[in-house]
């Protein structure tokens, strides 16, 4: 039988994730709160309901693309009593562990399964199909996520049990903004002793350097085409976005009772550059903030 899909949040992520199901025959009932994402989303073809009670009523499958825990909180508390019996919920939203985790217990208590599915790949990889899964949940359920998830797919990963998708995407998004600043600061550097972008590039990438920052994502037009440096930093992956990442792994070494002084650090020189209006760039323009003002 082919289940029916409530799908809430037709954001950036989401529009295009729907898009995809669509075009693989799933059964789509899409809602967003917000009248420009429904406008946006009808605009690229997809139907949206009136109200998230039309949507998820008696769905199979539930979901969610929504900015942060208590978002997705908020859906389930409205949306759980009125799926179809022992339906299943997969969050694919980019949320803290206590949340996730807290939304596991709830679906637990209606006997419905879950799954945390954050991804990585950005909006890129939701219009290709080629997005990471990060699933988080037990086997029965993250098996019965997978079919679900494959059109929107290129990866799946399960991580373990309930909210460690969201623990693999915090700490994977660590690692990128920590080697994101090292680059850039490479860079700034190589800069005031004379070194080109591309000499630096040359050794680096084929050295113990290497890295995802240097060799996807070069901060520096030149080097790597396809880079957002190349496009006037236009996002690619918004700093608001990894200044978000960074506050939801520095909230779980707090709670873990784990100091991670670089993820600190890196946390508040994207928090910086946000506050002086980089928030909407491509997190690589880091690289314009660390080089500071430009000389009289
Ligand atoms: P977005 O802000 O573009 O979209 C979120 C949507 O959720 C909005 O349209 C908003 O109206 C809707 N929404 C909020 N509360 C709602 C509610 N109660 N009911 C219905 N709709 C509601 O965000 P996005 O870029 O699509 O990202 C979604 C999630 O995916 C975030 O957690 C983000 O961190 C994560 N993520 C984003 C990217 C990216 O490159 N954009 C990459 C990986 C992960």
């Amino acid at each position: 039988a082919n289940p029916t899909i409530a799908f809430v949040g037709l954001g950036n992520m989401g529009r295009p994730m729907v898009s995809r199901l669509l075009s693989a025959g799933t059964h789509v009932r899409a809602f967003d709160a917000s009248p420009t994402a429904v406008e946006a989303s009808r605009a690229a073809g997809i139907e949206v309901s009136a109200t998230l009670v039309e949507a998820v009523t008696d769905a199979d499958v539930l979901v969610t693309m929504l900015p942060a825990g208590r978002h997705v909180a908020a859906v389930c508390e409205e949306a759980y009593p009125l799926l179809a019996t022992g339906a299943l919920h997969i969050d694919c939203s980019s949320i803290d562990i206590a949340s996730a985790q807290a939304i596991h217990a709830s679906a637990a208590a209606r006997d419905l399964q879950s799954v945390d599915a954050p991804v990585s790949g950005g909006t890129g990889g939701a219009t290709a199909g080629t997005l990471t899964f990060m699933l988080g949940g037990d086997a029965a359920a993250v098996e019965r996520a997978r079919p679900i998830l494959e059109p929107m797919a290129g990866r799946m990963v399960h991580c373990g049990a309930a909210a460690a998708g969201q623990a693999a995407k915090i700490c994977n998004n660590m690692i990128l903004g920590i080697s994101m600043v090292g680059v850039c600061e490479a860079f700034a550097l190589a800069e005031k002793l004379g070194l080109s972008h591309q000499a630096l590039f040359d050794v680096a990438s084929k050295s113990s350097g290497q890295c995802w920052s240097l060799t996807s994502y070069c901060p520096v037009p030149g080097p790597v085409p396809a880079s957002p440096a190349n496009n006037g930093y236009r996002p690619g992956f918004a700093a608001a976005l990894m200044s978000k990442d960074l506050g939801l792994s520095q909230a779980a070494a707090g709670d873990a009772g784990l100091e991670t002084p670089m993820g600190a650090l890196a946390r508040s020189l994207f928090d910086r550059f946000v506050e002086e209006g980089g928030g909407e760039r491509d997190f690589s323009a880091m690289i314009e903030f660390l080089r500071g003002p430009a000389p009289a």
